[in-house]
């Protein structure tokens, strides 16, 4: 019987040496980004850029994985989501939160696990001051999570995270598929006309400050720049909510039980602040968008709202129209 879980934050073990998720004999590997992803997108040989300026091609940005966790597991999670996103927003839609969550981290995970290696690859003496000690504590929580992958798992208490399906416009101008995270363990993914927002570690406290939005925007087809607006509001109630929490995960022959109390915090909103989310979420759109804050007036551009009203945007982002609340 297996008494505990595997964690490869123990000893901070990021080495090729053993399965990421169960820590057994690495006798395969997992591409982080999957290969059905890359040939729909044609990702292969286009390059993943890391924080700190270091890159690597999709094709090669691969972890070290055991063949039971690859053949099984995480192989039925692919085709799971993989089917889901051949049948766009419509099929997507129906997927339930686990599966999802199951997802974005198990990709979210393999480009840290990647970035965590070469640090330690490189010998990097500052590797204790670019993850600090608040984010490691989050990180294993993400890696504890992931193995819902290997046992069925259930919640008894509140449920970590924040999630968001939503119908996306098709900008001909824009690539069919972008992918942007943040330290936070939240983040974005577009594939097509699905938009995912996410966010691990909120407690639902992403969902919970952003109810408006919710509420106005989930009937309607959103144009990317929005799912990205949206993306750096949840980024930013997740950094709100302290790394700490009381969360613990128990593992025994058949399942895994997460026992978890969300913190309790009220959560306040600085523009100043959030401005940085917002400009980190529209990097890729570079000069074609202008981002303002102005302090005095505490004013941000938003493309979701104006004067408090729901903005509707067509699939070149012009303003079609004011929803109705
Ligand atoms: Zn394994």
């Amino acid at each position: 019987m297996e008494s505990t879980i595997y964690s490869p934050f123990e000893d901070l073990h990021f080495d090729y040496d053993k399965c990421f998720l169960c820590g057994g004999e690495p006798d395969s590997q997992e591409h982080v980004y999957p290969k059905w992803l890359q040939r729909k997108y044609d990702l292969w040989n286009k390059r993943i850029y890391f924080r700190n300026r270091t890159s690597i091609q999709y094709k090669d940005l691969k972890i070290p994985c055991c063949k039971n966790c690859n053949n099984k597991s995480l192989s039925q999670l692919e085709n799971k989501i993989n089917e889901a996103v051949n049948g766009g927003y419509e099929k997507f839609k129906n997927l339930d939160e686990l599966t999802i969550m199951q997802w974005v981290s198990k990709v979210y995970y393999g480009k840290l696990f990647k970035k965590l290696n070469l640090l330690i690859d490189r010998k990097n003496k500052d590797f204790g001051t670019m993850v600090n000690k608040e984010q490691i504590f989050s990180y294993r929580g993400l890696h504890e999570f992931l193995q819902s992958l290997r046992k069925p798992i259930e919640f008894t208490g509140d449920i970590p995270w924040s999630v968001q399906v939503f119908q996306v416009h098709n900008d001909s101008r824009l690539e069919d598929y972008e992918y942007i995270d943040t330290i936070f363990i939240t983040g974005c993914i577009r594939i097509g006309d699905i938009g995912i927002v996410y966010s691990f570690g909120d407690w639902g406290y992403a969902k919970l400050g952003n109810s408006k939005i919710l509420n106005d925007f989930i009937d309607l087809i959103i144009h990317p720049i929005q799912l990205q607006e949206i993306a750096a509001r949840f980024s930013y109630a997740r950094s709100k909510v302290n790394f700490e929490n009381l969360s613990l995960i128990v593992m025994d022959e058949s399942r895994l039980t997460y026992i978890g109390t969300k913190p309790n915090i009220q959560l306040t909103f600085n523009h100043k602040e959030y401005f940085m989310f917002l400009q980190f979420f529209f990097v890729n759109f570079g000069n074609s968008v202008k981002l303002i804050y102005d302090e005095t007036q505490e004013s941000i551009t938003s493309f979701l709202f104006e004067n408090n009203q729901a903005r509707v945007l067509d699939e070149n982002g012009q303003l079609k129209c004011y929803k109705r609340t």
